[in-house]
């Protein structure tokens, strides 16, 4: 059966829409965009529009190219602004960019997608921390759908700063088991086959096909491979479907449910800094 991302983004968005509308002054979100790739340019105007969508204030700095100084002065005006709550800027950045650099001079309050330090510290400490917008999708995937049980083993395929390692601290806190397999796991299969859960975020077609996984298996792909023929996730969609009991479609999975956390995370940072 499918894992409808669209159907939860829908329900989170109005769960903020209607929390904005009782506020007095508007959330504000500040959204950084730095290259040429056109799919990442698109996504960064659908995030615009989403975040309009619910009454939030937006500000953007989509450019193609910038120095480091200029996004680094942004960024410090962003933090300074009472009007911005949240800052997000897209990744990677250009690779003359000190990535490092631009992540940590996000203020921290502000941090939405926990780009920086203190964020991604204190989420691994168990303290109050922005959870990162991807693995806390997935993760409110599995709790929509009922699937977060305690005990369940769980294989997550990938272990990134943004995806992998937060999700394994998103669903160790829930009690599951948590492996984290790589590039480097010797037998993927061996372990994939006897997970509860199989998540993917890998960036590479087909990684997980119907032999990989048991029957019984839920798999949350968070892969986006951009095709000329569409947009694919890690895992074979096609085998898998009618073989595993739950499964998210790529696209209307975990994206769509991406941008609708970050308007929620947004609306944290506005509710933890106003008060
Ligand atoms: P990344 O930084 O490139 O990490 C990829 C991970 O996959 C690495 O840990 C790598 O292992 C592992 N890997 C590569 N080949 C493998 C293989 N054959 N078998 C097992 N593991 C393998 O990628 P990312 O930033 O996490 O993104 C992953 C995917 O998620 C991409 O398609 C990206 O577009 C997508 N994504 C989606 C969202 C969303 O909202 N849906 C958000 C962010 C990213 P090593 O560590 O050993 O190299």
């Amino acid at each position: 059966m499918i894992l409808d991302g669209r159907k939860i983004s829908k329900k989170i968005t109005e769960e903020v829409k209607s929390k904005v509308e009782s506020l007095d002054k508007k959330p504000g979100l500040a959204l950084i965009y730095i290259g040429k790739d056109e799919s990442s340019k698109v996504y960064s105007k659908m995030i615009v529009k989403k975040a309009k969508s619910v009454g939030f204030n937006i500000e953007t700095v989509i450019e193609e190219t910038m120095d480091q100084e200029s996004i680094l002065d942004k960024i410090e005006s962003f933090n300074k602004s009472d009007l911005i709550h949240g800052i997000i800027v897209q990744f990677p950045l250009p690779k003359d960019i000190d990535e490092e650099k631009v992540r940590n001079a996000i203020d921290y309050r502000k941090d939405v997608d926990s780009a920086g330090v203190i964020n991604t510290g204190n989420l691994y400490l168990g303290n109050d921390a922005f959870i990162p917008c991807t693995p806390k999708a997935m993760t409110r995937i599995l709790e929509e759908y009922n699937l977060d049980n305690e005990g369940s083993k769980v294989v997550i395929v990938g272990r990134s700063n943004v995806v992998g390692k937060p999700l394994y601290e998103c669903l160790n806190r829930k009690n599951m088991t948590v492996t984290i397999c790589h590039s480097r796991t010797k037998n993927l299969r061996e372990h994939t086959l006897d997970a509860d859960i199989v998540c993917t975020a890998v960036g590479k077609r087909n990684i997980i096909s119907s032999d990989d996984v048991s029957r019984n298996c839920v798999v949350i792909d968070a892969g986006i491979n951009v095709e000329a023929d569409g947009m694919y996730g890690d895992v074979d969609y096609v085998s898998l479907e009618n073989h595993v009991s739950w499964i998210t479609p790529v696209p209307g999975g975990v994206g769509p449910v991406t941008t609708a956390i970050l308007l929620e995370n947004t609306l944290e940072a506005y509710y933890k800094n106003e008060a």
